[in-house]
């Protein structure tokens, strides 16, 4: 397979920002949370960065992601610490309530230290991609609209043929394109081989604010029949954010297809009390749809040759384990200085970050596994579910948390500048 000669001596950025680099080129597919936070680490260590997304433009939308522990140190070493929390959501807790809106349990955001229920740095997901998106958009390539349609990689790189066309050669492909990751089909094998349904399903989508909400995050949950429904205000009070969440031992429902997904959302959300059919009522008119499986992926590697992994594709933890994105910004800033520190050979920096990352991986997923089976409706046969309040699960906890080491990884370049800086 050919390379395109004018992508031999590429150009990045645009106007006063057109540099010229030479680092390995490297593509990475997916502009979500994984895919630009890996932008920022790969620029910065010397790479050349093509992102490529397949919906037309940077996706809206989902509930508020959370940054605990080291991923807020991720953040801290992104330079990103002050706009990262000029952004976030102004939660001051969490209410569960009963079917007439009384008050069951509150959880403050201050609990825990920050890193509780509600973290101190909890940020729209659509919010922090914009952020990370807008970050790196001048010293990475975005292409919109396009996806890796073949992919042949030989000793010395990779040949992608884009969905529109275009050919081009590559150092590294890494695949940031979430749970149904495309990429790990094309290279690793098909998604049942990976996917861990957990038995539960999530929506996600934006309502006017009609409810009266104010800074706190409402949640009802029906323990009868596994069913919840969840709000919580966003700018500034106007509008609000809804979950559902809904018990499913399997799910076969197309993730592209939203027609099929809102309609099982109605049909399994009937007769569920409190606010519920007023938040259905605007399933027709919201701008950001969002549904899904609760699911982790658990792969023995997470590259191949030159391809590698990261984010939801490689290891999802599941919404439920509240740090997928966590996972995600960590394990971007360990992949591109494990590849920086090893000068760039695939086989070395993969397999260190890998080394790196995968018990505290484990760990989060463990707690994704555990959320869901307390979501659960239990049957007749049902497991007794563990002692929450044993020190096991604090020690599990600080693990998920915490539980990775952040090498600074001093001996590799790192301009130091944020991604969007140019570099001479
Ligand atoms: C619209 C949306 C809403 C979400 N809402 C929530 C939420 O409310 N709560 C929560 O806990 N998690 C949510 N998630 C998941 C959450 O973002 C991830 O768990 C976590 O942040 C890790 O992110 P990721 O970048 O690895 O994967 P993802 O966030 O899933 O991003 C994957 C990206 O890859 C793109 N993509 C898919 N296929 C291709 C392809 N062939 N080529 C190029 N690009 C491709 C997708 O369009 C997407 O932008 C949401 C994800 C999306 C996309």
């Amino acid at each position: 397979m050919g390379v395109d000669d004018s992508e031999q001596e590429r150009t990045i950025g645009t106007g006063e920002q057109r540099t010229r680099t030479s680092g390995p080129r490297v593509l990475v597919a997916g502009a979500s949370i994984a895919g630009p936070a890996l932008a920022h680490w790969l620029r910065r260590r010397g790479a050349e960065v093509t992102v490529v997304e397949r919906a037309p433009e940077l996706r809206p939308g989902g509930q508020a992601v959370d940054a605990r522990g080291v991923a807020r140190e991720v953040i801290r070493r992104m330079g990103l610490d002050a706009v990262v929390r000029a952004a976030c959501t102004d939660t001051a807790g969490a209410h569960t309530v009963d079917a007439d809106g009384q008050v069951l349990e509150t959880f403050r955001a201050d609990d825990d230290g920050g890193d509780g229920f509600i973290a101190d740095i909890e940020i729209l997901r659509g919010d922090l991609s914009q952020l990370l998106y807008d970050d790196t958009r001048d010293g990475v390539e975005y292409i919109f609209g396009d996806r890796i349609a073949e992919l042949t990689q030989d000793a010395g790189g990779a040949d992608v043929v884009f969905a529109r066309g275009n050919r081009r050669r590559f150092d590294l492909v890494i695949g940031a394109d979430g749970l149904h990751s495309p990429l790990r089909a094309m290279v690793f094998g098909p998604h049942e081989r990976f996917l861990r349904h957990l038995g539960h399903v999530l929506a996600f989508y934006s309502v006017p604010n009609e409810f009266g909400l104010d800074r706190w995050l409402l949640e009802y949950q029906d323990q009868e029949s596994g069913r919840s429904a969840l709000l919580r205000p966003i700018q500034d009070a106007t509008r609000a954010t809804s979950m559902f969440s809904f018990t499913s031992p399997d799910f076969d429902v197309d993730h592209r297809d939203v027609a099929a997904q809102k309609r099982l959302l109605r049909e399994r959300m009937a007769g569920l009390g409190w606010l519920a059919p007023d938040i259905l009522a605007h399933l027709d008119d919201t701008p950001d749809f969002y549904l899904d499986q609760v699911a982790q992926v658990v792969m023995d590697r997470w590259s191949s040759g030159r391809v590698g992994l990261l984010g939801d594709a490689a290891f999802s933890s599941s919404p439920l384990s509240g740090q997928g994105t966590g996972l995600a910004l960590v394990g971007a800033y360990l992949l591109a200085g494990e590849l920086a520190a090893a000068e760039w050979d695939p086989g070395t920096g993969f397999a260190r970050y890998e080394t790196r990352m995968r018990s505290f991986v484990e760990a989060n997923q463990e707690i994704g596994r555990l959320n869901a089976r307390r979501r659960d409706v239990p049957g007749p046969d049902a497991q007794p579910l563990p002692d929450f309040a044993g020190e096991w699960f604090t020690e599990l906890v600080g693990r998920a948390i915490n539980g990775v080491e952040l090498p600074d990884y001093a001996g590799a370049p790192d301009s130091a500048a944020s991604a969007g800086s140019p570099i001479t």
